[in-house]
């Protein structure tokens, strides 16, 4: 950093050009010029952080300051808000209290610092206890004084943006937490340009290097895209004119993340996402009730050019979202055959896009007005709050599914209104209503017909739900549960027979150890939760308590210390694992501490491997991993777009270890999925390719053919991601495979 070369005189004068920058800005927006108590923050908070410097060298003061910038110039927020920022790490970081806050800047300014000072240590703390306790917090002072949201989520930005001199498993977990919760939250708020920037940020630290080869190809095409744009642009343009508008039309290409998205949830090649921009009109319209005329204007004109894609009209000029979202979408196929997405808004509507309308919005949720989408949404974030769990991570995700989710808009019979997740089913219904209601819920009629209670709504039905007396609560039903209420109130009747169902879980599972003579240890006891996919053993033996699971006698080897199975699954070429005699249980009799400040290198000694394969994701070399340590104090690998290890990456934070493969002619396990076309002798080409033509070890091959088609999973012996490519691309000529594919859970 440049700051270190610096002279006291010259730093001192660097941090009063980023003030003089925040102020600035300030005084060029819309707010009340209260200049004079934001000097006061100013001068307080540099003098509280004096001496103290941030890891990249920095003083400490430059952080507030470029929070406070964010929080002005990229939120849109006022003095109040300023000072806020200004302040935000002074009770936590500094000798100063709440009290010499309030005493200072007035009660409001002390009551959102406490407020970021209390859930400053992060979301996710070590336990899912606490932190679950953390984010109840966060969520109840975001519904006292949305500010405080604000806030913290303009100090995440900063934070991520000067992500790189953090140490490498800091990042993982800052970057893991920031994809998890706050790029959500932020999308819920309407803060859609921070929620790209945030997602970006975690991506490029989680993904270094697709993230550059993604950038890079972005740069490398835009010469041609630009060319399409020109002549889809240009029609449009003549007709617009005609219309007398005052508008601009631009190409905006979609973020990296979610180009990566893309490729990944599809498996194609950044060259076949064929959406990779979104052409978008932005018109002046003095009058804000012609603004729907002229999208729709705007719309014929552009359908009347272009063919437009048959179900791809969203009107959120009509209904906006839910996170007050405005704008007439509509897909074409242009000029060189593939579809565009364009997007028509008034400036009105685009300014509320870029700075999301949690800024245009009342801070208090309280009395009066709280019909506002946000304020119903808030409440019903309280209301699940209030209604407490008993598993943190559940709370976490049931609050997630609604941060994501679109909505939809139903009826009751009376004609009420009511607003849902997609894919919410009459049971929400059921729930959303009253919990008694939900418990007893046996069916329901939607439009008049009779339909499951699980079945999925569409916007405009007119929904009534059936009940029945002697109905009782199913654990089932949390697969078709999609609203964070209902999952809550079902949650909480379920409750009193957990523990009853775990304690018969716990029954059948000690009959199947008894029965098949296993030695229980914490050993077998991993392998079967890793088997069973559980975090943990409450969770299994609720499952095989509830008959959601079953541990089947084949599987008895595989759970045995020895069991060669487990042994290949794990890493097919040491045999480590189980080679030890009875009695000595860790493996790494000769491993060393493992420091979770430096990159762990992923190696192999005296045929012993330093580390564990996940054996939910099968990472290999190549792949982006992290490493976690469990409790055994064992290091397993994960592919880092594990879910598995999503959920530890936010629930055990403090357990991550950054990791880099160092292996040496080292051998992994991979499966591969072939689909194509039977005919005669195609097994024979596709394994000729594998053994011959490439000299791939293949371990197992599973075929199935049904009426002149075939699917075909095999499992290789490979060194890395390369050799994966390679077979991928060599068994797609063979004739008749029409799709292969890494198997990657
Ligand atoms: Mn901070």
């Amino acid at each position: 950093m440049a700051t270190e070369k610096m002279t006291p005189e010259e730093e001192d004068q660097m941090i009063e050009r980023q003030y003089q920058e925040l102020l600035q800005g300030y005084l060029n927006s819309n707010h009340r010029k209260k200049v004079e108590i934001i000097e006061r923050a100013f001068r307080f908070a540099k003098s509280a952080h004096s001496g103290v410097r941030r890891r990249s060298g920095e003083p400490y003061i430059i952080h507030p300051i470029a929070v406070a910038k964010i929080v002005s110039q990229e939120i849109g927020l006022g003095s109040t808000s300023i000072c806020a920022a200004l302040l935000h790490d002074v009770v936590e970081d500094t000798e100063y209290t709440v009290e010499d806050i309030e005493a200072q800047f007035g009660k409001k300014i002390a009551q959102i610092v406490d407020g970021l000072t209390k859930i400053s240590g992060g979301i996710f703390g070590d336990k899912a206890s606490v932190q679950a306790e953390n984010f109840r917090r966060l969520l109840l002072t975001m519904a006292e004084d949305i500010r405080v949201i604000l806030i913290k989520m303009a100090d995440r930005l900063h934070n991520m943006r000067t992500l790189g001199s953090m140490r490498p498993n800091k990042q993982y977990k800052i970057a893991g937490e920031t994809l998890y919760i706050y790029a959500p939250l932020a999308h819920r708020l309407g803060l859609f340009a921070i929620k790209t920037e945030l997602e970006d940020l975690s991506f490029k630290y989680e993904h270094p290097e697709a993230y550059a080869t993604i950038k890079q190809k972005i740069a490398e095409s835009e010469e041609g895209r630009q060319q399409i744009f020109e002549r889809f642009a240009a029609p449009v343009r003549l007709q617009l004119d005609k219309m007398g508008l005052d508008y601009e039309m631009k190409a905006r290409v979609k973020s990296v993340y979610s180009i990566w998205n893309k490729m990944e949830s599809k498996h194609i090649p950044f060259e076949q996402v064929y959406d990779l921009y979104a052409v978008r009109i932005i018109f002046k319209c003095p009058e804000s009730e012609d603004e729907k005329k002229i999208c729709f204007n705007i719309y014929s004109e552009i359908t009347s050019l272009y063919k437009m894609h048959p179900d791809r009209l969203r009107d959120w000029v009509s209904t906006p979202k839910a996170n007050g979202y405005r704008a007439l979408h509509v897909t074409v196929m242009g000029p060189d055959g593939n579809w565009i997405e364009v997007q028509i808004r008034s400036e009105r509507m685009d300014e509320l896009d870029e700075r999301g309308f949690a800024a245009h919005w009342k801070y208090k949720i309280g009395e009066g007005e709280e019909d506002t989408e946000l304020g119903v949404w808030l409440k019903t974030i309280v209301d699940v709050l209030n209604n407490p769990e008993p598993n943190g991570i559940d709370l976490l995700e049931s609050i997630k599914l609604n941060l994501f989710a679109s909505e939809i808009i139903i009826f009751t019979p009376k004609g009420e209104l009511i607003t849902l997740p997609k894919n919410a089913t009459v049971l929400d219904v059921a729930f959303t209503l009253h919990s008694e209601l939900g418990t007893h819920c046996i069916a329901g009629k939607v439009n008049h017909k009779l339909v499951p209670l699980s079945h999925k709504l569409q916007s405009g039905d007119q929904v009534e739900v059936l009940t029945s007396a002697s109905q009782t609560p199913q654990q089932a039903w949390m697969q078709f549960l999609v609203t964070a209420k209902g999952r809550s109130r079902l949650q909480a009747a379920l409750k009193k027979d957990r523990r009853h169902i775990i304690n018969k879980g716990e029954e059948i599972f000690n009959k199947f150890i008894a029965d098949n003579n296993i030695e229980l240890n914490n050993d077998i006891m991993n392998k079967i939760l890793a088997e069973k996919k559980y975090l943990n053993k409450e969770e299994l033996f609720f499952a095989l308590g509830n008959g959601d699971t079953d541990l089947s006698e084949q599987a008895v080897e595989t759970y045995k210390k020895g069991g060669i199975l487990s042994r290949l699954l794990r890493n097919p070429f040491s045999f480590v694992r189980g080679n030890s005699s009875a009695g000595k249980e860790d493996v790494y009799d000769d491993s060393v501490e493992i420091d979770p400040k430096k990159t762990y290198l992923l190696t192999t000694k005296n045929g012993k491997n330093n580390y564990e394969i996940a054996s939910c994701c099968h990472p290999i070399p190549g792949d982006d991993v992290v490493g976690f340590i469990d409790d055994n104090k064992h290091l397993i690998v994960h592919k880092l777009t594990c879910p598995t290890a999503m959920r530890l990456k936010s629930a055990f934070g403090n357990r991550l270890i950054s990791t880099k493969w160092q292996t040496l002619n080292e051998k992994f396990l991979a499966r591969i999925s072939i689909e194509g076309i039977d005919r005669m002798g195609i097994l024979e080409q596709i394994t000729h390719a594998i053994t011959t033509t490439l000299g791939i070890n293949m371990r197992n091959l599973n075929i199935s053919a049904n009426e002149g088609v075939f699917e075909c999973t095999l499992a290789v012996l490979v060194e890395d991601t390369n050799v994966v490519t390679t077979l991928c691309k060599e068994l797609q000529q063979v004739k008749g495979v029409t799709k292969v594919a890494r198997i990657n859970d």
